[in-house]
């Protein structure tokens, strides 16, 4: 197992496009190592998604840790990461929510950000087999966060006013739900 280097805010390599990988690269030792190593990484640094550029790979791949988007799962469960592969999201409906978002790319920053309240999602799972979901609320909105981030865009850039940034401290002492862990 390894941790990643994370890429911080301002590094190139978070505005850059990545590229889709192919099946057979896919499948390939070195890039089921970098999965596995986004997801120690991300399991590391208590994150609930980790993009390729976050780790300095310009790769159309993410790791989240969702449960699969499946009525009736219980919540409270905990799931494997799932490992998503060039990913082509829709939206579903109309409806929009405004919610906190942090990234381990802008460390100890937390700000409002409006997303989708459901997409579907396309994309292969990491053995190179279709995967396609639906995903809602918190799920939608790390899909969409982390899908931003295979397009080069960071959470700022999907706000539509700055004046909710705020530092984890003040963040934990003022705005954070009492629902969360
Ligand atoms: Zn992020």
């Amino acid at each position: 197992m390894s941790i990643l280097k994370v890429a911080r805010m301002g590094h190139p390599v978070l505005r850059a496009k990545t590229r889709p990988v192919e099946k057979s690269e896919l499948k390939s030792a070195a890039v089921q190592r970098l999965i596995d190593d986004m997801i120690d990484t991300m399991t590391e640094y208590h994150g609930v998604g980790l993009a390729a550029p976050q780790v300095h790979e310009g790769l159309r791949l993410f790791v989240a840790a969702l449960d699969s988007g499946e009525e009736g799962e219980d919540e409270d469960q905990e799931s494997e990461p799932l490992t998503i592969v060039n990913p082509e999201i829709t939206v579903v409906g109309a409806d929009v929510v405004e919610d906190w978002e942090g990234c381990l790319s802008i460390p100890d920053i937390r700000g409002r950000v409006p997303r989708a309240r459901e997409v579907r999602v396309r994309a292969l799972d990491r053995h190179g087999d279709r995967l396609e979901l639906r995903a809602h609320d918190f799920s939608a909105r790390v899909i969409q966060h982390e899908t931003d981030h295979l397009d080069g865009i960071l959470f700022f850039d999907r706000m539509k006013s700055f004046a909710s940034l705020t530092f984890l401290d003040e963040y934990s002492r003022y705005w954070r739900k009492t629902t969360d862990d």
